[in-house]
């Protein structure tokens, strides 16, 4: 058996093989609080039942782990232990190759063939930190923007299902006025090497929003502040990796004297999600209000969003949470989180015409 990390987004650490049963750890790397991500490839297990051990944590998402085996398509797979600290997975007589996550990996390569496939304008945001072209989608053009951006957390994949989804609609239907810039990659180097992201030391891309940034990604979107007129701005993440309000999409708001626009785009978007029943459901009572629980203005105006909603002409702003797995009658998928996506485009539209 070879378990291997050595793959965009692999993070696992053997601690020991024993049989059929393999400890492992994640890597928390320079995040400076515990967290959950992990990543990694088995090979030379054909027609084995083998046991992958996490404990003492328990990073094992409801609905078992995510299994890929081309890191394009994931579903939830294996058998998972009551205290969810281990997974069970039996390989099939020729599945000699396959990808276990945390979550469903959306990978830097997908977004390049989906906004191919797409015939999007992809242009350089900026080069990270490590000489890498961050992707930058510009379409339409119209004087009025809208900006989407995921990963500020590295490892958080579910908003980037939300953003392809958003930009699948609006590249069918573009809506007349509105020029649509995505940014799904704040932390391209994280997405790639697979790192948490989250709590970065001396900070994350999402503490960032300062005078001075840390992050060229953040230097390049303040840029573009300056001089987009932009409208709409929409920072798709995912939460904590389960239990309670993590377990439902909601908005996080900034800035109280927003509130209204917040609320009425909310309620437009639980309109769009309840005549799509195929979508990850979204309801705006589960929203979060600026100054309520963590989501505090001294703690989060260096966020995107705590920059965004307090700049003049942006009309509405928030971050949404996507669950990385929801619940019994509502879960996280690739495709319907895609169609949360959808939805979200209807209502940035609906928004839009109604002067939101
Ligand atoms: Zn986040």
């Amino acid at each position: 058996m070879i378990i291997s990390k050595d793959f965009p987004g692999g993070n696992i650490s053997v601690i020991s093989v024993d049989g059929d049963r393999v400890l492992l750890a994640n890597e928390i790397r320079d995040t400076t609080q515990d967290w959950f991500y992990w990543a990694f490839h088995v090979t030379g297990c054909a027609g084995k039942t083998v046991t992958f051990d996490f404990s003492p944590k328990a990073w094992i998402g409801y609905w078992g782990p995510a299994v890929s085996h081309d890191l394009k398509k994931w579903a939830w797979g294996g058998e998972t232990a009551e205290d969810r600290q281990s997974f069970r997975y039996t390989f099939g007589p020729d599945e000699d190759s396959v990808y276990f996550c945390h979550d469903l990996l959306y990978s830097t390569e997908r977004f390049e063939r989906f906004a191919r496939e797409k015939g999007l304008a992809v242009s350089a945001l900026c080069l990270s930190e490590k000489g890498v072209p961050q992707p930058l989608v510009t379409l339409g053009d119209g004087s009025d923007t809208v900006l989407l951006t995921s990963r500020h957390h590295a490892c958080e994949s579910t908003g980037t299902y939300v953003m392809e989804g958003i930009l699948s609609e609006l590249c069918e239907r573009p809506i007349p006025g509105v020029k649509v810039l995505a940014v799904p990659f704040m932390d391209m180097d994280g997405v790639m090497a697979g790192d948490q992201g989250k709590s970065r030391a001396p900070h994350d891309h999402n503490r960032d929003y300062i005078d001075a940034p840390l992050y060229s990604s953040v230097r390049a979107v303040k840029a573009l502040a300056e001089r987009e007129n932009v409208v709409y701005m929409f920072d798709l993440h995912s939460p904590w990796h389960l239990s309670g309000r993590n377990d439902v999409a909601f908005e996080v708001r900034k800035n109280v004297d927003m509130r209204p626009a917040q609320v009425r785009f909310g309620a437009l978007l639980e309109a769009e999600c309840r005549k799509a029943p195929e979508a990850f459901q979204y309801r705006t009572e589960n929203d979060m209000d600026a100054n309520v629980e963590w989501n505090q203005d001294t703690a989060m105006n260096s966020s995107s969003t705590g920059f965004f909603a307090h700049r003049a002409g942006v009309r509405v702003c928030f971050s949404l949470e996507t669950p990385y797995f929801g619940q019994p009658d509502n879960i996280a998928t690739q495709d319907s989180l895609l169609a949360l996506g959808r939805c979200m485009a209807r209502a940035i539209r609906a928004a839009y015409e109604k002067g939101v």
